[in-house]
């Protein structure tokens, strides 16, 4: 049982204990329920607390039991606070620390509740495409007032106790205690206080009403709306509380049912819950237990002061960790320093640091020209040019410096790792950290394991990332590790699209309109062209067998490399970052496809769409087969932290299982056969036909 029953004279206190926050799985909750039980019959017993053990009241619910039958088990949510509000001695809910979900809804089940001041309250579902389940759409308007609740309930924040109990009039806390040491005895005089107290007040009896009624709900549904375009659950949270309003106490719990198990049940809110999941799950290395000893990561050296060394640095310093910057000459690191001080700067202007901060950051920065000056550092970052011959030199050059167990990383995009890790003595302590562009900024870090990479430097930089703020997820040796090596396959197919009679913007839009953050043209134009273009010349050596559209070499060409040089697959104004369509682009692409005697077909939204996602997924498929990623949720990560994939898709596999993997297959199938496209990528990879074959999904 994970809950504990202990009697203090005339009061029974239950004591959630459920590590790390008293999640309310089947065991805490069939706690609860027999404790109140052993109270109501305990003669000496006069009123109950309940509270929670170490760090939490109660979290919600168990994230471990998320899709299975154990969440709704008997005795569900719904029967333990039914069981709270039948008890016939006073249960007074002491709150510290996090009441949160099925946490909060608990409390308010309680006859009375008392809070220490710093409790983070919160009724987050909605962040997980659903709504407050367990009766909170229905008591929490009650007891806070119809606009407040709405508030939380909609957007999920998190809001401090001391600052709930000013709502005028609100009947949430009926007492706030003096401090977080003294709520245990402040709770057990409470609960005397009350003891003999009936009938025992219950949140579900106060009244509900909105001055303003149906119109008020009506505004709040609009806003909710227009704030979350993609998801249909602050929409439904709006509705729920209406219904508070409307109806009988138990018909707004029945209309709170309906209303959950219709967004339990949509796709939105299944590819949030799998990214809530996939998310914690990447940090987890299937051979490396949690129990590898760590590095310590106290300094940290980074090589390299361009475009990624900067960003990469930044990272750290606002971590609190000293960074050391090191460059081949003066002004190449004065360039770097002054990128990140205007970096800052325009945080500060915009509020977003307080100058303090800035300042203490600032001073946490040193460099170097010196090798001998990264002897101290624990973890050192190499992001200098892309060239095995310029790595090789700096890995040599840090083999002979770096202390004995320090990490040597390196930020390459497309090099292999275990070449550049064979440079020095050590390759065990060698591993790969990609990090994404702009590096202060983007959530996505793919950690490279290399052959001989030690398992834990694994441990040590997987910590790190969480340390950085940054997803990380795990990668294999190959040529653009996981991301990159799916999003060419992408870029591809977009190249095809224009061969066969698209425009640029006509497959923007079409992928905006799937819900990428920008269509693969807008996105080559912010990344530069030219990136793209050294790899398809690197192809034609390597990979001969590979096909592409001649289109993105003949805009390269032109000297068209997208917003760096103002001209791309569309025109940019000075400083700004609208894509304005071009004429002379769109004739080009026609011209290139007269030459190739290609008359332009209409190619539909739902073809352009499908062609390059399901591109990802066939990649995708490969990558898995070949252990490069270790689960396939992983690559739902890095394509929603690294490439703007739609979070309510939940990622191009989460997408394929929506779709059907039999459907999937049957596409590319029907894509092969135009002989535009490239029949061999199209072959459905083994994996994807293995599972289509035993009927089962990603
Ligand atoms: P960059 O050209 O902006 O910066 C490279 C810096 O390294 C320059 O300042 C240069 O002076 C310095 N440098 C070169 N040789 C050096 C040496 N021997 N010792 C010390 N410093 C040296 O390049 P970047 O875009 O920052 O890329 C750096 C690395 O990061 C590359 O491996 C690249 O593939 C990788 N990367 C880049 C991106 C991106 O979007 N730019 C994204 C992920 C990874």
């Amino acid at each position: 049982m994970s809950a504990e029953y202990q009697v203090h004279g005339d009061v029974a206190v239950i004591t959630l204990n459920n590590p790390p926050v008293n999640g309310l799985g089947l065991a805490t909750r069939q706690g609860i329920v027999a404790a109140l039980a052993q109270a109501e019959q305990d003669a000496a017993v006069q009123a109950i607390v309940l509270t929670g053990a170490g760090k939490a009241f109660s979290g919600g619910a168990d994230i471990t039991e998320f899709g299975t039958d154990r969440a709704f088990a008997e005795p569900n949510l719904h029967t333990v606070i039914a069981a709270i509000e039948q008890c016939a001695k006073p249960v007074v809910a002491a709150l510290h620390s996090v009441a949160m979900g099925g946490g909060l809804e608990l409390a308010l089940g309680c006859h009375y509740r008392i809070a220490a001041p710093g409790t983070s309250v919160a009724l987050p579902e909605v962040k997980l495409g659903l709504l407050p389940g367990a009766g909170g759409t229905q008591r929490l308007p009650r007891a806070l007032g119809v606009e407040a609740a709405l508030n939380l309930i909609v957007s999920g924040e998190t809001v401090k106790s001391e600052m709930l109990a000013f709502v005028p009039g609100q009947k949430l806390f009926d007492k706030l205690a003096a401090s977080a040491q003294s709520l245990a005895e402040e709770a057990l005089a409470f609960a005397r206080s009350v003891a003999s107290v009936r009938p025992l007040p219950l949140v579900s009896s106060l009244p509900c009403k909105h001055p303003q009624g149906d119109a008020y709900f009506q505004f709040a549904r609009n806003m909710a709306k227009g704030m979350a375009k993609n998801f249909p659950a602050p929409a439904k949270c709006v509705d729920a509380v209406q219904a508070a309003t409307q109806k009988k106490f138990a018909d707004g719990l029945a209309a709170e049912r309906a209303l959950f198990i219709e967004l339990m049940w949509g796709s939105e809110s299944r590819a949030l819950r799998h990214l809530f999941l996939a998310e914690r799950a990447a940090s987890k290395i299937p051979d490396v237990p949690s129990s590898t000893p760590q590095r310590t990561i106290a300094a940290v050296g980074v090589i390299g002061a361009g475009t990624m060394g900067g960003g990469i640095a930044m990272n750290f310093l606002n971590a609190g960790i000293p960074v050391k910057l090191l460059e081949t000459k003066p002004e190449a690191l004065e360039r770097g320093i002054a990128t990140i001080r205007k970096n800052y700067e325009a945080q500060v202007a915009k509020k977003k640091l307080k100058q303090d901060k800035y300042e203490q950051r600032m001073a946490l920065l040193s460099s170097t020209l010196d090798y001998a000056d990264l002897k101290d550092a624990d973890l050192i970052i190499e992001a200098v040019f892309e060239d095995m011959g310029v790595k090789g030199s700096v890995f040599k050059q840090l083999d002979a410096v770096a202390k004995p167990g320090a990490i040597l990383a390196s930020n390459t995009s497309t090099l292999d790792l275990n070449h550049i890790a064979a440079f020095t003595h050590r390759p065990q302590d060698v591993v790969g950290l990609h990090f994404f562009s702009p590096a202060n900024i983007m959530k996505l870090l793919e950690v490279v394991r290399g052959e001989k990479t030690a398992n834990d430097v694994l441990a040590t930089v997987m910590a790190v990332a969480k340390k950085i703020r940054k997803t990380a997820v795990l990668s294999g040796v190959c040529d653009g590790f996981i991301g990159n090596r799916m999003i060419e396959r992408y870029s591809q197919q977009a190249g095809f699209l224009l061969d066969e009679g698209c425009t640029p913007a006509q497959v923007d839009k079409a992928a905006e309109k799937f819900g990428f953050a920008m269509g693969p043209f807008r996105m080559g134009d912010l990344a530069g062209n030219d990136i793209g273009w050294a790899i398809r010349k690197r192809r034609a050596v390597e990979r001969p067998d590979l096909k592409y559209s001649k289109t993105a070499d003949l805009l390269c060409e032109q000297g068209r490399f997208g917003q760096k040089t103002g001209a791309g697959w569309y025109d940019y104004l000075p400083g700004r970052r609208d894509a304005i369509p071009n004429a002379e682009v769109v004739a080009m692409i026609e011209a290139n496809r007269q030459a190739q005697g290609i008359t332009a077909r209409k190619i539909s939204d739902e073809e352009i769409v499908q062609r390059l996602v399901f591109s990802l997924v066939n990649e995708a498929a490969h990558i898995l087969e070949e252990g490069i990623a270790t689960k396939a949720s992983d690559i739902d990560v890095v394509y929603i932290f690294g490439y703007g994939f739609p979070v309510h898709r939940g990622g191009p596999l989460c997408y394929a299982n929506e779709v059907g993997l039999f459907n999937v297959v049957r596409a590319m199938q029907r894509f092969g056969q135009n002989p535009l496209d490239d029949a061999a990528f199209w072959q459905p990879a083994p994996l994807l036909q293995r599972l289509v074959a035993q009927g089962k999904q990603f």
